[in-house]
């Protein structure tokens, strides 16, 4: 089978209730990067990209392309590695691994409905068919009521039976944090995981004052509390605090989650399968991590594409540790509305009570559907 074609679909919608997280700009339109992969057999492979879609399809059309045309989809790695020594010349991680990482996602998806068999059955099998999933959600939206409408997105999620939630920080002011998260704490009550995404807001010690706060409101664990560049940081947030410190969707290959997973400056480890290196590297990023029994639960923020991938990887991921009751991997749910998750693979996420299966059709299982992609493309 020879790759014929690599054909880019840059997405974009408006978003129905503005929102921001700390990082401060405010998310008025989605964007999407949606990679299709054409073969002399008739078979397409679909894939997506982490990030400024602009950039993702740039870095796909110009760079990747010329050198997957003509190429064997089965040779997934092989097409990794040399499109990744194509590009680490010029220090292009993080971006220019997003369009690995998409261009990954569509190989397995044609090796799977080449072999018609699901991409879980391809990458070791499903440890766990049944999914659960986390609503992310709880985003600064009005600023007169972030309390208020962080409680009552809160008990809406658990109304619906999320066993888990997580929830945005970083006001600026950790009283104020804080005083947010006892809200939804009460709200909800003990049972209910709860977990804070600060997005790197801190610095270690207010990182570390405010994590003492929140072990006594039972937080699941602690996501980004410090900056991505700040490993010693990082390091040192974790050794600190009882509590769980998660990080890494904004890390790209196995060579930067190496320092991270060997300095154990994570409990754990969240590579985005659409932005890390795509379904192959993100393999390599959980064994780096199983060997050092940190747990590997991934960011997922992207299309039905991606988000169907990911299900895939956390199907193949063992339990760390193994043991009577295992705590799986959970499945990150973004609940933001979003039209390129929501329509564009049909209804496979719906989920009872928190629980999602995982897709057992050929390759990522999805049938994407044409007229969002031609409703939503901007070029
Ligand atoms: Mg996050």
């Amino acid at each position: 089978m020879k790759i014929t074609d690599v054909i880019t679909h840059q997405l974009s919608c408006d978003v129905e209730t503005p929102f921001t997280s700390s990082r401060g700009w405010w998310y008025k339109t989605k964007g999407a990067l949606v990679v299709e992969i054409v073969t002399d057999e008739g078979i397409i492979g679909w894939g997506d990209c982490y990030g400024p879609s602009a950039v993702a399809k740039s870095v796909v059309d110009t760079l990747l392309k010329p050198s997957v045309i003509g190429r064997d989809p089965f040779d997934v790695e092989v097409i990794w590695e040399l499109l990744y020594n194509k590009v680490k010349d010029y220090g292009l991680t993080g971006m220019t691994i997003s369009g690995i990482s998409g261009v990954d996602i569509a190989l397995w998806d044609i090796i799977g409905k080449a072999t018609n068999k699901p991409i879980h059955k391809l990458i070791g099998g499903a440890f766990r068919t049944d999914l659960t999933a986390y609503a992310t959600g709880l985003y600064f939206t009005d600023m007169n009521r972030l309390t208020e409408t962080a409680v009552e997105e809160a008990i809406g999620y658990k109304e619906q039976g999320f066993p888990a939630v997580k929830m945005k920080i970083g006001l600026g002011s950790m009283k104020k944090d804080l005083a947010r998260i006892a809200a939804v704490r009460d709200a909800v009550g003990p049972d209910l995981l709860l977990m804070v995404d600060a997005n790197h807001c801190y610095n270690v010690p207010q990182a570390i004052a405010i994590g003492r706060e929140m072990e006594k409101l039972g937080i699941h664990w602690f996501e980004e509390p410090v900056s991505p560049e700040d490993l010693d940081g990082y390091a040192e947030v974790t050794a600190a605090l009882d509590m769980q410190v998660a990080g890494g969707e904004n890390e790209f290959t196995k060579f930067s989650f190496r320092e991270i997973i060997d300095r154990r400056a994570m409990d754990i480890v969240q590579p985005d399968v659409c932005a890390a290196g795509g379904i192959t590297e993100c393999k390599k990023i959980a064994a780096l991590a199983q060997a050092h029994w940190i747990q590997c639960v991934p960011h997922a923020w992207g299309t039905a594409i991606g988000l169907t991938a990911t299900m895939h990887f956390l199907a193949s991921l063992p339990e760390c540790p193994p043991c009577l009751v295992p705590q799986p991997p959970m499945l990150e749910y973004e609940q933001t509305h979003n039209p390129f998750r929501e329509e564009l693979g049909g209804d496979l996420f719906s989920h009872k009570k928190g629980v999602v299966k995982v897709p057992t059709g050929p390759g990522l299982g999805i049938e994407v559907n044409r007229e969002i992609l031609k409703r939503y493309k901007v070029a």
